[in-house]
C-alpha cells in the first residue's frame, strides 16, 4: 500500500531509519518557525537522511539541551531567541563572526566539538549577490543594532563594505551598538560610525551617499505595519538598493516608498530568511541548499 505521506511503496528506508542525523532548533517560542519545512523539504529535495525538530527550550534547560547535542550525537542546531549570546558558554569554539557579533545561530558538532556560527550575516550579504549586488566596496546605511543588524553589519564588514553608518534609536540596544561598531573597527579595515536617528540631517545625507539603505529594526512589521523610518521618497536615489529585512508583510511601507522613488533595486528579508538557512544547511550537511525549489515550494 502506498504510504499517504511519502508517496512510497512499502517500508521506507533511507529515511528516518536507525541512520537519520538528526539537527535541532533550540528557542522558546519557537512552535511557529519556517525553519523545520525549509530544512525537511530541502533534506527530501537531496534524498538526505537528516530530520529537523523543533524543541521548545529556554535559557533555563539550555545546557541540558547542548550537553545532548554531544550525548546524542546530534549532528548539529540552530539556536534562536533567547539563546543567541547564553549559549556561548557551553560551546567549544566560535566562528569569527560569531565572536564579533557575540551570538551564535547554528551549532556543528564535529565528533563532540560543538562550534558556533551565526549566518544571518552571511544570508543578507549571499541574497545580495543573489540579485547581482556585491557589498565589496560599498557604503551602507544601516538602521537597527539587535539581533538582525549586528549580523548585517559584521558580515558585510568582513566581506569587504567600504563604510557602514548606523543609525539607532538611543534605546536598550544602542549599547550593542557601540559593542558592534568597536569590533568592526578592532577586526576590519570598514570605516564604521554610529549617529542618533534623532540627527534626521545626516541620516538623510547619508542615504543620499550610500549604495544602500538596509532597515534591520522592527519597524515595518506588525505591530508597526504602518510606519517607516524614511517616508520621503526623494530621501531615495534610483541606482541605490533599498532592503528590508522584514519578510511579512512582503511588501513594507518602506518598500513601497522606495518604488514610489523609482529604486530599481528593492528587496523585503525573504532571500535572507532562505540564505541563512542554507548556509546552516552548508555547515551540517556539506550540500549546497535546493534555494530556488524552496523558495518555490514555501514563500
Ligand atoms: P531586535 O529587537 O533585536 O532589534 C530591533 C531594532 O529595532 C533595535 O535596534 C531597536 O533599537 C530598533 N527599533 C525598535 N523600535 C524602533 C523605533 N521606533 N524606531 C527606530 N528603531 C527602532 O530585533 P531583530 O531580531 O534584530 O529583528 C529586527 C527585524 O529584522 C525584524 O523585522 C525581523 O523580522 C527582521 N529579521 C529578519 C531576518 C531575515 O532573515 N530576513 C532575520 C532576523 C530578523
Amino acid at each position: 500500500m502506498t504510504n499517504k505521506i511519502t508517496g512510497v511503496n512499502g517500508p521506507i528506508t533511507g529515511w528516518l531509519d536507525g541512520h537519520t542525523y538528526l539537527i535541532g532548533l533550540m528557542a522558546y517560542p519557537i512552535r511557529h518557525s519556517m525553519s523545520p519545512t525549509m530544512h525537511n523539504n530541502a533534506f527530501a529535495k537531496l534524498g538526505l537522511n537528516y530530520t529537523y525538530l523543533c524543541f521548545e527550550v529556554g535559557n533555563d534547560k539550555l545546557k541540558g539541551a547542548v550537553d545532548a547535542i554531544r550525548t546524542l550525537d546530534m549532528r548539529g542546531s540552530n539556536v534562536s531567541m533567547p539563546n543567541k549570546k547564553e549559549v556561548i558558554q557551553y560551546l567549544d569554539k566560535l566562528s569569527p563572526a560569531a565572536k564579533m557579533c557575540d551570538a551564535v545561530n547554528t551549532i556543528v558538532n564535529d565528533h563532540g566539538v560543538l562550534t558556533g556560527y551565526t549566518t544571518d550575516g552571511i544570508g543578507f550579504v549571499q541574497s545580495l549577490k543573489d540579485e547581482g549586488f556585491d557589498i565589496k566596496g560599498k557604503i551602507m546605511t544601516l538602521t537597527g543594532a539587535g539581533g538582525a543588524a549586528t549580523p548585517i553589519a559584521v558580515q558585510s564588514a568582513l566581506d569587504g563594505a567600504k563604510e557602514i553608518r548606523m543609525f539607532n534609536i538611543r534605546d536598550k540596544n544602542w549599547p550593542q551598538a557601540e559593542k558592534t561598531v568597536k569590533t568592526i573597527r578592532e577586526n576590519t579595515d570598514c570605516k564604521v560610525s554610529l549617529t542618533e536617528l534623532s540627527d534626521q540631517e545626516a541620516f538623510k545625507q547619508s542615504i543620499a551617499e550610500s549604495d544602500i539603505y538596509c532597515d534591520a529594526t522592527s519597524i515595518g512589521m506588525k505591530p508597526f505595519e504602518d510606519k517607516t523610518l524614511v517616508s520621503d521618497p526623494s530621501w531615495f536615489h534610483q541606482d541605490m538598493v533599498v532592503f528590508d529585512t522584514v519578510y511579512s508583510p512582503r511588501t513594507t511601507k518602506l518598500m513601497r516608498v522606495a518604488q514610489e522613488a523609482g529604486v530599481k533595486h528593492v528587496y523585503d528579508g525573504i532571500g535572507m530568511m532562505i540564505d541563512q538557512g542554507a548556509a546552516s544547511f552548508k555547515l551540517w550537511t556539506g550540500k549546497e541548499m535546493p534555494t530556488d525549489y524552496i523558495r518555490e515550494i514555501i514563500f
